[in-house]
Protein backbone atom coordinates (compact mmCIF):
# COMPACT_ATOMS: atom_id res chain seq x y z
CA UNK A 1 0.00 0.00 0.00
CA UNK A 2 1.31 3.89 -0.71
CA UNK A 3 2.57 5.87 1.68
CA UNK A 4 -0.69 8.43 0.51
CA UNK A 5 -2.62 5.41 1.24
CA UNK A 6 -1.91 5.09 4.14
CA UNK A 7 -2.01 8.56 5.27
CA UNK A 8 -4.95 9.03 3.82
CA UNK A 9 -6.68 5.68 5.76
CA UNK A 10 -4.85 7.23 8.86
CA UNK A 11 -7.06 10.59 8.33
CA UNK A 12 -10.19 8.83 8.15
CA UNK A 13 -9.48 6.80 10.91
CA UNK A 14 -9.18 9.79 13.02
CA UNK A 15 -12.11 11.22 11.52
CA UNK A 16 -14.24 8.58 12.75
CA UNK A 17 -12.85 8.10 16.20
CA UNK A 18 -13.19 12.85 16.48
CA UNK A 19 -17.04 12.28 14.39
CA UNK A 20 -17.90 9.92 17.38
CA UNK A 21 -16.44 11.86 20.61
CA UNK A 22 -19.00 14.65 18.83
CA UNK A 23 -21.71 12.18 18.78
CA UNK A 24 -21.83 12.27 22.32
CA UNK A 25 -23.55 16.04 22.59
CA UNK A 26 -26.70 17.38 20.54
CA UNK A 27 -24.34 20.61 19.96
CA UNK A 28 -21.64 18.78 18.39
CA UNK A 29 -23.63 16.07 16.70
CA UNK A 30 -24.05 17.38 13.24
CA UNK A 31 -20.43 18.73 13.11
CA UNK A 32 -19.49 15.37 14.15
CA UNK A 33 -21.78 13.46 11.17
CA UNK A 34 -20.37 15.37 9.02
CA UNK A 35 -16.28 14.93 10.10
CA UNK A 36 -17.38 10.81 10.21
CA UNK A 37 -18.82 11.58 6.62
CA UNK A 38 -15.96 13.14 5.06
CA UNK A 39 -13.46 11.01 6.09
CA UNK A 40 -15.41 7.83 4.71
CA UNK A 41 -15.58 9.84 1.40
CA UNK A 42 -11.77 10.31 1.55
CA UNK A 43 -10.91 6.25 2.50
CA UNK A 44 -13.50 5.67 -0.41
CA UNK A 45 -11.73 7.97 -2.85
CA UNK A 46 -8.58 6.63 -1.94
CA UNK A 47 -9.27 3.07 -2.50
CA UNK A 48 -10.76 4.02 -5.67
CA UNK A 49 -8.23 6.20 -7.21
CA UNK A 50 -4.70 5.28 -5.07
CA UNK A 51 -5.17 1.72 -4.19
CA UNK A 52 -4.04 -0.38 -7.30
CA UNK A 53 -6.98 -2.39 -8.16
CA UNK A 54 -5.66 -4.00 -11.08
CA UNK A 55 -9.18 -4.36 -12.31
CA UNK A 56 -10.42 -3.39 -15.52
CA UNK A 57 -11.59 0.17 -16.69
CA UNK A 58 -15.50 -1.56 -16.58
CA UNK A 59 -15.26 -1.91 -13.04
CA UNK A 60 -14.65 1.65 -12.30
CA UNK A 61 -17.19 2.57 -14.51
CA UNK A 62 -19.93 0.11 -12.50
CA UNK A 63 -18.36 2.03 -9.09
CA UNK A 64 -19.09 4.87 -10.19
CA UNK A 65 -22.65 4.42 -11.17
CA UNK A 66 -23.27 2.28 -8.21
CA UNK A 67 -21.82 5.38 -5.98
CA UNK A 68 -23.56 7.48 -8.02
CA UNK A 69 -26.82 5.67 -7.81
CA UNK A 70 -26.62 4.95 -4.15
CA UNK A 71 -24.98 8.44 -3.28
CA UNK A 72 -28.82 9.61 -4.99
CA UNK A 73 -31.15 7.13 -3.37
CA UNK A 74 -29.67 7.96 0.07
CA UNK A 75 -30.10 11.63 -0.92
CA UNK A 76 -33.56 11.73 -1.50
CA UNK A 77 -34.63 9.29 1.26
CA UNK A 78 -32.53 11.54 4.00
CA UNK A 79 -34.49 14.48 2.63
CA UNK A 80 -38.03 13.37 2.28
CA UNK A 81 -37.93 11.10 5.74
CA UNK A 82 -40.34 12.31 8.30
CA UNK A 83 -38.63 12.59 11.86
CA UNK A 84 -41.25 9.57 13.13
CA UNK A 85 -39.86 7.47 10.18
CA UNK A 86 -36.46 7.72 11.22
CA UNK A 87 -36.11 4.75 13.62
CA UNK A 88 -37.13 2.47 10.88
CA UNK A 89 -35.34 3.83 8.14
CA UNK A 90 -31.95 3.21 10.52
CA UNK A 91 -32.76 0.00 10.76
CA UNK A 92 -33.00 -0.76 7.09
CA UNK A 93 -29.86 0.85 6.58
CA UNK A 94 -28.00 -1.42 9.52
CA UNK A 95 -29.50 -4.25 7.47
CA UNK A 96 -27.93 -3.02 3.98
CA UNK A 97 -24.74 -3.02 6.32
CA UNK A 98 -24.88 -6.12 6.94
CA UNK A 99 -26.05 -7.37 3.73
CA UNK A 100 -22.89 -5.62 2.23
CA UNK A 101 -20.45 -8.28 4.59
CA UNK A 102 -22.54 -11.08 3.90
CA UNK A 103 -21.85 -10.52 -0.02
CA UNK A 104 -18.37 -9.18 0.26
CA UNK A 105 -18.22 -13.16 2.16
CA UNK A 106 -20.20 -14.54 -0.78
CA UNK A 107 -17.42 -13.17 -3.39
CA UNK A 108 -14.81 -14.00 -1.68
CA UNK A 109 -15.38 -17.66 -0.31
CA UNK A 110 -15.02 -18.17 -4.79
CA UNK A 111 -12.25 -15.59 -4.76
CA UNK A 112 -9.07 -17.81 -6.29
CA UNK A 113 -6.51 -15.80 -4.72
CA UNK A 114 -7.60 -17.29 -1.39
CA UNK A 115 -6.76 -20.40 -0.44
CA UNK A 116 -9.54 -23.10 1.11
CA UNK A 117 -6.86 -24.40 3.10
CA UNK A 118 -5.94 -21.33 4.81
CA UNK A 119 -8.26 -21.97 8.15
CA UNK A 120 -8.16 -18.58 9.37
CA UNK A 121 -9.09 -16.78 6.04
CA UNK A 122 -12.24 -19.00 5.60
CA UNK A 123 -13.10 -18.43 9.07
CA UNK A 124 -13.33 -14.74 8.62
CA UNK A 125 -15.13 -15.01 5.33
CA UNK A 126 -17.46 -17.13 6.89
CA UNK A 127 -18.39 -15.09 9.99
CA UNK A 128 -18.85 -12.17 7.51
CA UNK A 129 -21.24 -14.41 5.69
CA UNK A 130 -23.48 -15.22 8.86
CA UNK A 131 -23.29 -12.26 11.13
CA UNK A 132 -24.07 -9.96 7.83
CA UNK A 133 -26.85 -12.55 7.13
CA UNK A 134 -27.89 -12.70 10.57
CA UNK A 135 -28.11 -8.99 10.73
CA UNK A 136 -29.35 -8.34 7.62
CA UNK A 137 -32.41 -10.74 8.11
CA UNK A 138 -33.19 -9.36 11.57
CA UNK A 139 -33.03 -5.93 10.57
CA UNK A 140 -35.58 -6.51 8.28
CA UNK A 141 -37.81 -7.69 10.80
CA UNK A 142 -37.12 -5.14 13.44
CA UNK A 143 -37.82 -3.09 10.50
CA UNK A 144 -41.30 -4.35 10.01
CA UNK A 145 -41.94 -4.40 13.71
CA UNK A 146 -41.38 -0.71 13.83
CA UNK A 147 -43.37 0.86 11.06
CA UNK A 148 -45.90 -1.48 12.36
CA UNK A 149 -46.06 -4.06 9.29
CA UNK A 150 -45.50 -6.87 11.90
CA UNK A 151 -47.93 -6.33 14.35
CA UNK A 152 -47.66 -9.14 16.84
CA UNK A 153 -45.46 -11.21 18.41
CA UNK A 154 -45.05 -14.60 16.45
CA UNK A 155 -45.26 -17.35 18.72
CA UNK A 156 -42.81 -20.27 17.52
CA UNK A 157 -43.30 -23.21 20.20
CA UNK A 158 -40.17 -24.33 22.29
CA UNK A 159 -38.77 -21.03 20.39
CA UNK A 160 -35.84 -21.20 22.91
CA UNK A 161 -34.79 -24.84 22.42
CA UNK A 162 -34.90 -24.11 18.15
CA UNK A 163 -33.14 -21.11 18.17
CA UNK A 164 -30.44 -21.99 20.33
CA UNK A 165 -29.52 -25.54 18.42
CA UNK A 166 -29.81 -23.17 15.40
CA UNK A 167 -27.20 -21.15 16.37
CA UNK A 168 -25.11 -24.14 17.85
CA UNK A 169 -25.33 -25.77 14.39
CA UNK A 170 -24.36 -22.92 12.38
CA UNK A 171 -21.31 -22.63 14.93
CA UNK A 172 -20.53 -26.19 14.49
CA UNK A 173 -21.12 -26.80 10.53
CA UNK A 174 -18.84 -23.71 9.98
CA UNK A 175 -16.52 -24.86 12.31
CA UNK A 176 -16.35 -28.02 9.91
CA UNK A 177 -16.15 -26.17 6.79
CA UNK A 178 -13.20 -24.15 8.16
CA UNK A 179 -11.32 -27.49 9.19
CA UNK A 180 -11.92 -29.67 6.55
CA UNK A 181 -11.35 -26.91 3.82
CA UNK A 182 -14.17 -28.31 2.05
CA UNK A 183 -14.59 -25.81 -0.93
CA UNK A 184 -18.07 -26.01 -1.95
CA UNK A 185 -20.23 -23.56 -2.83
CA UNK A 186 -23.04 -25.79 -1.72
CA UNK A 187 -21.84 -25.40 2.06
CA UNK A 188 -21.39 -21.60 1.15
CA UNK A 189 -25.22 -20.53 0.44
CA UNK A 190 -26.08 -23.45 3.48
CA UNK A 191 -24.83 -21.07 5.45
CA UNK A 192 -25.80 -18.02 4.08
CA UNK A 193 -29.34 -19.51 4.32
CA UNK A 194 -29.30 -20.47 7.91
CA UNK A 195 -27.96 -17.04 8.72
CA UNK A 196 -30.66 -15.63 7.37
CA UNK A 197 -33.12 -17.60 8.92
CA UNK A 198 -31.67 -17.59 12.22
CA UNK A 199 -31.61 -13.36 12.09
CA UNK A 200 -35.91 -13.92 11.80
CA UNK A 201 -36.10 -16.21 14.50
CA UNK A 202 -33.99 -14.26 16.97
CA UNK A 203 -36.41 -11.51 16.32
CA UNK A 204 -39.56 -12.61 15.52
CA UNK A 205 -40.39 -13.56 18.99
CA UNK A 206 -39.11 -10.48 20.53
CA UNK A 207 -42.04 -8.65 22.65
CA UNK A 208 -42.53 -4.99 21.63
CA UNK A 209 -41.09 -3.13 24.52
CA UNK A 210 -37.86 -5.10 24.40
CA UNK A 211 -37.44 -4.20 20.93
CA UNK A 212 -34.60 -1.64 21.65
CA UNK A 213 -32.49 -4.29 23.01
CA UNK A 214 -32.46 -6.04 19.94
CA UNK A 215 -32.07 -2.74 17.99
CA UNK A 216 -28.71 -2.21 19.47
CA UNK A 217 -27.51 -5.13 19.61
CA UNK A 218 -28.29 -5.82 15.45
CA UNK A 219 -26.61 -2.25 15.48
CA UNK A 220 -23.30 -3.55 17.12
CA UNK A 221 -23.45 -6.67 15.21
CA UNK A 222 -23.28 -4.57 11.86
CA UNK A 223 -20.34 -3.07 12.89
CA UNK A 224 -18.89 -6.34 13.59
CA UNK A 225 -19.26 -7.55 9.98
CA UNK A 226 -17.53 -4.97 9.15
CA UNK A 227 -14.51 -5.40 11.24
CA UNK A 228 -14.34 -9.20 9.98
CA UNK A 229 -14.50 -7.88 6.44
CA UNK A 230 -11.92 -5.78 7.55
CA UNK A 231 -9.65 -8.02 8.58
CA UNK A 232 -10.19 -10.03 5.42
CA UNK A 233 -8.84 -7.02 3.09
CA UNK A 234 -6.45 -6.33 5.61
CA UNK A 235 -8.06 -3.00 5.43
CA UNK A 236 -7.59 -0.62 8.23
CA UNK A 237 -10.48 1.94 8.03
CA UNK A 238 -12.93 -0.69 7.59
CA UNK A 239 -11.84 -3.09 10.80
CA UNK A 240 -11.51 0.50 13.13
CA UNK A 241 -14.70 2.02 11.69
CA UNK A 242 -16.24 -1.57 12.01
CA UNK A 243 -15.07 -2.21 15.75
CA UNK A 244 -15.93 1.68 16.38
CA UNK A 245 -19.71 0.92 15.35
CA UNK A 246 -19.53 -2.59 17.08
CA UNK A 247 -18.54 -1.40 20.52
CA UNK A 248 -20.46 1.44 20.27
CA UNK A 249 -23.00 -0.70 19.80
CA UNK A 250 -22.54 -2.86 22.33
CA UNK A 251 -21.91 -0.22 25.26
CA UNK A 252 -25.61 1.04 23.69
CA UNK A 253 -27.13 -2.93 23.91
CA UNK A 254 -25.67 -3.05 27.49
CA UNK A 255 -27.34 0.50 28.31
CA UNK A 256 -30.67 -0.24 26.86
CA UNK A 257 -30.26 -4.17 28.76
CA UNK A 258 -30.18 -1.52 31.94
CA UNK A 259 -33.03 0.51 31.19
CA UNK A 260 -34.87 -2.46 30.28
CA UNK A 261 -33.65 -4.21 33.64
CA UNK A 262 -32.47 -7.35 31.31
CA UNK A 263 -29.55 -9.55 31.16
CA UNK A 264 -27.69 -9.62 27.56
CA UNK A 265 -27.60 -13.54 27.77
CA UNK A 266 -31.72 -13.42 27.47
CA UNK A 267 -31.52 -11.13 24.66
CA UNK A 268 -29.23 -13.79 22.55
CA UNK A 269 -30.23 -17.25 24.25
CA UNK A 270 -34.02 -16.76 24.31
CA UNK A 271 -36.37 -14.34 23.51
CA UNK A 272 -38.00 -12.66 26.56
CA UNK A 273 -40.86 -10.25 26.16
CA UNK A 274 -43.97 -11.48 25.15
CA UNK A 275 -46.12 -9.05 23.48
CA UNK A 276 -45.84 -6.50 20.95
CA UNK A 277 -47.07 -3.26 19.40
CA UNK A 278 -50.52 -1.05 18.83
CA UNK A 279 -53.23 -3.31 19.98
CA UNK A 280 -56.35 -1.71 21.34
CA UNK A 281 -58.34 -2.78 24.48
CA UNK A 282 -59.60 -1.38 27.62
CA UNK A 283 -59.58 -3.35 30.86
CA UNK A 284 -62.82 -2.51 32.70
CA UNK A 285 -62.07 -3.63 35.94
CA UNK A 286 -59.35 -1.13 35.82
CA UNK A 287 -62.28 1.43 36.79
CA UNK A 288 -62.86 4.95 35.01
CA UNK A 289 -61.11 7.53 33.79
CA UNK A 290 -61.48 11.06 34.70
CA UNK A 291 -60.90 13.78 31.47
CA UNK A 292 -59.58 17.31 32.06
CA UNK A 293 -59.43 20.35 29.39
CA UNK A 294 -56.70 22.29 27.97
CA UNK A 295 -57.57 25.36 30.56
CA UNK A 296 -58.09 23.52 33.81
CA UNK A 297 -54.79 22.35 33.02
CA UNK A 298 -53.34 25.40 32.37
CA UNK A 299 -55.07 26.40 35.56
CA UNK A 300 -52.72 23.73 37.57
CA UNK A 301 -49.94 24.27 35.67
CA UNK A 302 -49.97 28.35 36.19
CA UNK A 303 -50.64 27.78 40.27
CA UNK A 304 -47.49 25.18 40.16
CA UNK A 305 -44.16 25.57 41.58
CA UNK A 306 -42.62 22.34 39.83
CA UNK A 307 -43.49 20.51 36.76
CA UNK A 308 -42.35 17.62 35.09
CA UNK A 309 -42.80 16.92 31.76
CA UNK A 310 -42.78 13.44 30.30
CA UNK A 311 -42.26 12.77 26.48
CA UNK A 312 -43.10 10.19 24.88
CA UNK A 313 -43.09 8.41 21.39
CA UNK A 314 -46.46 10.51 20.92
CA UNK A 315 -44.58 13.57 20.82
CA UNK A 316 -42.70 12.82 18.19
CA UNK A 317 -45.44 11.43 16.03
CA UNK A 318 -47.50 15.12 16.92
CA UNK A 319 -43.90 16.77 15.96
CA UNK A 320 -45.11 18.79 19.43
CA UNK A 321 -41.12 19.70 20.17
CA UNK A 322 -41.73 23.06 19.00
CA UNK A 323 -44.91 24.15 21.20
CA UNK A 324 -43.52 21.66 24.07
CA UNK A 325 -40.44 24.40 24.22
CA UNK A 326 -42.89 27.27 24.19
CA UNK A 327 -44.90 25.86 26.89
CA UNK A 328 -41.75 25.52 28.62
CA UNK A 329 -40.22 28.34 28.67
CA UNK A 330 -43.65 30.24 29.20
CA UNK A 331 -44.18 28.30 32.65
CA UNK A 332 -40.12 29.18 33.61
CA UNK A 333 -40.99 33.05 32.37
CA UNK A 334 -44.07 32.88 35.07
CA UNK A 335 -41.66 31.28 37.80
CA UNK A 336 -42.33 27.79 37.50
CA UNK A 337 -39.45 25.59 37.78
CA UNK A 338 -39.65 23.26 34.25
CA UNK A 339 -37.54 19.90 33.81
CA UNK A 340 -37.95 16.67 31.38
CA UNK A 341 -37.83 13.04 32.64
CA UNK A 342 -36.04 11.07 29.73
CA UNK A 343 -36.40 7.41 29.57
CA UNK A 344 -34.35 6.01 28.04
CA UNK A 345 -36.23 3.83 25.47
CA UNK A 346 -38.78 6.49 25.08
CA UNK A 347 -39.69 6.63 21.32
CA UNK A 348 -38.75 4.18 19.28
CA UNK A 349 -34.90 4.77 18.97
CA UNK A 350 -32.09 4.83 21.44
CA UNK A 351 -31.79 8.67 22.32
CA UNK A 352 -34.96 9.42 20.48
CA UNK A 353 -36.67 12.16 23.04
CA UNK A 354 -33.24 13.84 23.09
CA UNK A 355 -32.66 14.03 19.57
CA UNK A 356 -36.36 15.27 19.26
CA UNK A 357 -35.69 17.73 21.91
CA UNK A 358 -32.46 19.49 21.09
CA UNK A 359 -34.42 20.09 17.14
CA UNK A 360 -36.34 22.87 19.34
CA UNK A 361 -33.20 23.52 20.89
CA UNK A 362 -34.97 22.90 24.76
CA UNK A 363 -31.99 23.90 26.75
CA UNK A 364 -29.69 20.21 27.29
CA UNK A 365 -29.88 21.20 31.53
CA UNK A 366 -33.45 20.76 31.81
CA UNK A 367 -33.35 17.09 30.36
CA UNK A 368 -32.82 14.06 33.75
CA UNK A 369 -32.22 11.01 32.99
CA UNK A 370 -34.45 8.41 34.72
CA UNK A 371 -32.44 7.63 37.91
CA UNK A 372 -31.77 11.57 38.46
CA UNK A 373 -35.50 12.74 38.17
CA UNK A 374 -37.46 8.94 39.78
CA UNK A 375 -36.77 10.77 43.47
CA UNK A 376 -37.80 14.40 42.42
CA UNK A 377 -41.36 13.20 41.41
CA UNK A 378 -42.49 13.69 44.93
CA UNK A 379 -42.28 17.23 44.85
CA UNK A 380 -43.20 17.83 41.54
CA UNK A 381 -47.00 19.83 41.86
CA UNK A 382 -47.67 18.29 38.22
CA UNK A 383 -46.30 15.79 35.92
CA UNK A 384 -47.75 16.44 32.32
CA UNK A 385 -47.28 12.96 30.69
CA UNK A 386 -47.16 14.05 26.55
CA UNK A 387 -47.58 10.62 24.18
CA UNK A 388 -45.74 8.26 26.55
CA UNK A 389 -47.41 5.21 27.59
CA UNK A 390 -45.15 2.24 28.02
CA UNK A 391 -42.26 4.39 29.91
CA UNK A 392 -44.80 5.44 32.75
CA UNK A 393 -46.75 2.07 33.29
CA UNK A 394 -46.98 0.63 36.60
CA UNK A 395 -47.57 -2.77 35.54
CA UNK A 396 -43.65 -2.59 35.56
CA UNK A 397 -43.67 -2.24 39.43
CA UNK A 398 -46.88 -4.24 40.62
CA UNK A 399 -47.74 -6.76 37.78
CA UNK A 400 -45.11 -10.01 37.18
CA UNK A 401 -47.19 -11.78 34.32
CA UNK A 402 -47.15 -7.85 32.27
CA UNK A 403 -44.45 -8.25 29.62
CA UNK A 404 -42.87 -5.12 30.53
CA UNK A 405 -42.27 -6.75 35.03
CA UNK A 406 -38.83 -5.22 35.65
CA UNK A 407 -38.57 -2.83 33.26
CA UNK A 408 -37.60 0.51 35.53
CA UNK A 409 -40.54 3.32 34.74
CA UNK A 410 -40.77 6.96 35.68
CA UNK A 411 -42.44 7.06 38.65
CA UNK A 412 -44.95 9.59 37.81
CA UNK A 413 -47.33 8.26 40.52
CA UNK A 414 -45.55 9.81 43.04
CA UNK A 415 -46.33 13.51 41.60
CA UNK A 416 -49.48 15.58 43.21
CA UNK A 417 -51.30 15.45 39.82
CA UNK A 418 -50.86 13.85 36.69
CA UNK A 419 -51.93 15.08 33.64
CA UNK A 420 -52.02 12.53 30.39
CA UNK A 421 -51.98 13.76 27.25
CA UNK A 422 -52.89 11.39 24.19
CA UNK A 423 -55.21 10.86 21.46
CA UNK A 424 -57.42 7.67 22.78
CA UNK A 425 -57.00 4.83 25.29
CA UNK A 426 -55.21 3.21 22.85
CA UNK A 427 -52.01 0.82 24.50
CA UNK A 428 -48.73 1.91 23.68
CA UNK A 429 -45.89 -0.18 21.97
CA UNK A 430 -46.03 -2.96 24.13
CA UNK A 431 -49.72 -3.51 23.64
CA UNK A 432 -50.66 -3.16 27.14
CA UNK A 433 -53.16 -1.82 29.44
CA UNK A 434 -51.78 1.36 31.45
CA UNK A 435 -53.45 1.73 34.86
CA UNK A 436 -51.77 4.60 35.72
CA UNK A 437 -54.47 6.16 33.49
CA UNK A 438 -56.85 5.20 36.26
CA UNK A 439 -55.39 6.35 39.35
CA UNK A 440 -57.20 8.72 40.97
CA UNK A 441 -54.28 11.50 40.80
CA UNK A 442 -54.12 11.26 36.93
CA UNK A 443 -56.72 13.46 34.48
CA UNK A 444 -56.57 12.35 31.06
CA UNK A 445 -55.98 15.34 28.06
CA UNK A 446 -57.38 13.78 25.13
CA UNK A 447 -55.95 15.08 21.65
CA UNK A 448 -53.37 15.27 19.30
CA UNK A 449 -50.05 16.69 21.22
CA UNK A 450 -49.83 19.43 19.01
CA UNK A 451 -53.81 20.36 18.95
CA UNK A 452 -53.83 19.64 23.14
CA UNK A 453 -50.04 21.76 23.75
CA UNK A 454 -50.69 24.88 21.59
CA UNK A 455 -54.55 25.09 23.02
CA UNK A 456 -52.41 25.22 26.33
CA UNK A 457 -49.69 27.64 25.52
CA UNK A 458 -53.06 29.80 24.35
CA UNK A 459 -54.69 29.27 27.90
CA UNK A 460 -51.22 30.35 29.51
CA UNK A 461 -50.77 32.76 27.94
CA UNK A 462 -54.04 34.51 28.71
CA UNK A 463 -53.49 33.85 32.86
P1 LIG B 1 -45.53 4.17 23.66
O1 LIG B 1 -45.39 3.58 22.32
O2 LIG B 1 -45.64 3.27 24.82
O3 LIG B 1 -46.83 5.11 23.70
C1 LIG B 1 -46.95 6.18 22.85
C2 LIG B 1 -48.33 6.78 23.08
O4 LIG B 1 -48.37 7.98 22.32
C3 LIG B 1 -49.44 5.89 22.58
O5 LIG B 1 -50.11 5.29 23.66
C4 LIG B 1 -50.34 6.82 21.75
O6 LIG B 1 -51.66 6.79 22.27
C5 LIG B 1 -49.72 8.19 21.97
N1 LIG B 1 -49.71 9.00 20.75
C6 LIG B 1 -49.45 8.61 19.49
N2 LIG B 1 -49.59 9.62 18.65
C7 LIG B 1 -49.94 10.69 19.39
C8 LIG B 1 -50.22 12.04 19.08
N3 LIG B 1 -50.19 12.51 17.82
N4 LIG B 1 -50.55 12.88 20.08
C9 LIG B 1 -50.61 12.42 21.35
N5 LIG B 1 -50.35 11.15 21.70
C10 LIG B 1 -50.02 10.30 20.72
O7 LIG B 1 -44.34 5.23 23.82
P2 LIG B 1 -43.27 5.40 24.99
O8 LIG B 1 -42.37 6.48 24.48
O9 LIG B 1 -43.91 5.55 26.31
O10 LIG B 1 -42.52 4.01 25.03
C11 LIG B 1 -41.69 3.57 23.96
C12 LIG B 1 -42.02 2.14 23.62
O11 LIG B 1 -41.41 1.80 22.37
C13 LIG B 1 -41.47 1.16 24.66
O12 LIG B 1 -42.32 0.06 24.75
C14 LIG B 1 -40.12 0.77 24.02
O13 LIG B 1 -39.64 -0.44 24.51
C15 LIG B 1 -40.54 0.69 22.57
N6 LIG B 1 -39.42 0.81 21.64
C16 LIG B 1 -38.44 1.73 21.89
C17 LIG B 1 -37.35 1.81 21.06
C18 LIG B 1 -36.22 2.72 21.41
O14 LIG B 1 -35.10 2.47 20.99
N7 LIG B 1 -36.49 3.80 22.15
C19 LIG B 1 -37.24 0.96 19.84
C20 LIG B 1 -38.36 0.06 19.65
C21 LIG B 1 -39.41 0.01 20.53
P3 LIG B 1 -52.88 7.22 21.32
O15 LIG B 1 -52.81 6.35 20.11
O16 LIG B 1 -54.08 6.98 22.17
O17 LIG B 1 -52.69 8.66 21.01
Amino acid sequence: MSILLSVIYLIATVTFIVGLKKLGHPDSAKNGNLIAAAGMGLAIFGTIFIHDLQVPTIIYVLIGIAIVLGGIIGWIIAIKVEMTKMPELVSLFNGFGGASAALIGVVEFGNNNIPATDATIVATILSAIVIGAITFSGSLIAWGKLNGTLKSVVKIPQYNIINNLFIIGIVVFSGYVVASGADSSLFLYGLLAAGLVYGILFVLPIGGADMPVVISLLNSLTGIAAAVTGILYDNMVMLVGGILVGSAGIILTVAMCKAMNRTLGSVIFGSFGASAGGEEGVNKTLGTIKKTTSSDTAIMMNYASNVIIVPGYGLAVAQAQHVIHELEELLTAKGVNVKYAIHPVAGRMPGHMNVLLAESNVDYALLAEMDDINPQFNNADVVLVVGANDVVNPAAHNDPSSPIYGMPILDVENAKHIVVNKRSMKAGYAGIENELFYNSKTSMLFGDAKDALTELVGELKNM
